[in-house]
């Protein structure tokens, strides 16, 4: 039986139409409008374990997990208590404390790159400030970054593909200055060959290359065997830093972030999501003679009045611990690799094109026969037949991201149970395409 047939959402529709008067299509961050699926949002009341219950009362299935920080699913005990105990001794300083040493201790132990690390409030801030260092470091200005990654909202990194291969970008948004876009170069997302080309015209002004090692923000798209190690030797020969955006991989798809994954070290780490437990933090970390640049201990500047934040480095500090005990990263492998063949089992059963990404928790159903290993080949899914099956899914008590072009995170919470369910759910969802 499904956890929820008839979905009744009269009280997130009003819920919407006054945030619409009162914040920018009432909503705090773009895609949570449901604007891509042509539906509009559910507002959430409450979340536990796998579960989240909206406004209306409907509870669902949930592989968004906050777009994915909560590995260990929604309100999980260990974390309430870590942020309770440290809330009730105060909730913000601006003066150092204990549980940051702590924090960094476990992310320098974890983090194979990390020799020292900064943190921040978001993946946003990690990201343009590893720029910044990258910059000061190197004293150049060019970066490189590949077409459908997202690396936060910055200025630099909010940036399109010129047209052809070793051009430079231009602004995504308006208020981005093509002055800053025009420092930054755009190449397809696995493609060795386009990065040389770009290294052979620009290296000596390249500060650094910045790369999801396993893109999360065009659905899932592994690297191609010996592209993240191919990277690291094209940016070392030309003295570029290599970046590692792991805002979405980090303590994600395993223990040692990405990078442990792969065995290929970056010279500087960006980390967000999981590392905060559900509470607001990124954090940026690498090379002791880099992040020694760092003010007050170096001249590059970078600084947040609620950085390492009591309450979400206990959220955190909560998160890490759950996730070092022994089989976690096994227990995700083992029920993902469940969902991804039932996915595919389904699709085949009714003759549905499909291709289904998944590295680890990270899994990503397409709606094409293409074998899906950069943005271009993303696009190729068949996006009506998606906003179909994410509406089916959802009157099937089953939450994912409302848009292709990202994964479903699969938690340590999910039972056998839940996905079993929600794999019945996929099935009819396609059924009734
Ligand atoms: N980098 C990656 C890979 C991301 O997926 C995201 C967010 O989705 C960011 C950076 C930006 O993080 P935040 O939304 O916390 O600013």
């Amino acid at each position: 039986m499904m956890v929820n047939s008839s979905r009744i959402d009269k009280k997130s529709a009003a819920a919407f139409q006054e945030a619409r008067g009162l914040i920018p299509g009432g909503v705090n961050s773009p895609v949570r409008a449901f604007k891509s699926v042509g539906l509009t949002p559910l507002f959430m009341e409450s979340g536990s374990g796998s579960r989240v219950t909206d406004i209306d009362g409907n509870t669902f299935i949930d592989y968004v997990g906050s777009w994915g920080p909560l590995i260990v699913g929604h309100a999980h005990p260990k974390v309430l208590e870590a942020i309770q105990v440290t809330a009730m001794k105060g909730t913000s300083f601006g003066a150092p404390t204990l549980l940051e040493t702590e924090m960094a201790k476990l992310v320098i132990e974890r983090v194979p790159s990390i020799e020292m690390v900064r943190m921040v409030n978001s993946g946003t801030e990690a990201t343009m400030s590893a720029l910044r260092l990258a910059r000061g470091f190197t004293k150049r200005d060019k970066i490189v970054k590949f077409e459908g990654s997202y690396h936060g909202h910055a200025d630099a990194l909010l940036i399109k593909a010129g047209s052809g291969v070793a051009t430079l970008g231009l602004p995504d948004s308006p208020g981005v200055p093509s002055s800053v876009a025009s420092n930054t170069i755009t190449v397809p997302y696995n493609d060795l060959e386009s990065v040389k080309l770009v290294f052979e015209k620009f290296g000596e002004e390249i500060a650094a290359l910045i790369v999801e090692p396993i893109a999360g923000n065009m659905g899932v798209v592994p690297p191609a065997d010996g592209f993240l190690q191919g990277l690291r030797d094209i940016t070392k020969q030309y003295g570029s830093l290599l970046i590692f955006d792991e805002v979405m991989t980090g303590f994600r798809v395993h223990k040692n972030c990405a990078q442990g994954l792969y065995g290929v070290t970056p010279d500087l780490t960006c980390l967000g999501k999981v590392i905060g437990g559900g509470l607001p933090v990124g954090a940026y970390g690498g090379r002791l003679d880099i992040m020694e640049q760092i003010a007050p201990a170096g001249p590059i500047y970078q600084a947040g009045t609620l950085s390492g934040n009591p309450l979400a480095m206990a959220a955190g500090f909560a998160t890490l611990s759950l996730l070092g005990e022994p089989n976690v990263y096994d227990e995700l492998e083992r029920k993902s690799a469940r969902l991804e063949a039932g996915f595919a089992a389904n699709a085949a059963e009714f003759g549905i094109a499909s291709t289904i990404n998944r590295v680890g928790s990270m899994v990503c159903p397409f709606f094409t026969e293409v074998a899906v290993t950069n943005y271009d080949t993303a696009k190729t899914s068949d996006l009506g037949r998606f906003n179909a099956y994410f509406g089916n899914l959802l009157d099937l008590g089953v939450s994912v991201a409302p848009s292709q072009f990202e994964g479903m995170f699969v938690s340590t919470v999910h039972s056998d149970a839940d996905i079993e369910t929600t794999i019945e759910a996929h099935r009819e969802a396609l059924k009734r395409l």
